[in-house]
């Protein structure tokens, strides 16, 4: 789940997911470097900035129960509008 290079990842990809882990945690601001979550499997560019606990931290994690996504009224989709807006801003 954590590969840094995927095979199949194009230089695009990889320059994006870079860009990513390097911001902080799309969830609680925890800073940089993050992981990079992936909407769906595979789909770099709209891949979004977590920190451990808030990724797979079984009880915060995305992949846990996600109780710190409730807490902050946030989901994958309102993460990733976030991540692009602060990526063109920058
Ligand atoms: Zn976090
Ligand atoms: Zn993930």
């Amino acid at each position: 789940m954590q590969s840094k290079n995927k095979p199949g990842m194009s230089k695009a990809e990889r320059e994006h997911v870079t860009r990513i882990k390097e911001m902080p945690c799309g969830v609680c601001s925890s800073p940089g470097p993050s992981e990079a979550h992936e909407l769906r499997q595979g789909e770099w560019f709209t891949s979004i900035p977590l920190c451990a606990d808030c990724h797979r931290g079984p009880f915060n994690g995305i992949h846990g129960q996600g109780r710190i996504w409730s807490v902050y009224k946030l989901d994958e989709q309102a993460v990733l509008n976030e991540t692009i807006r602060q990526l063109v801003a920058a």
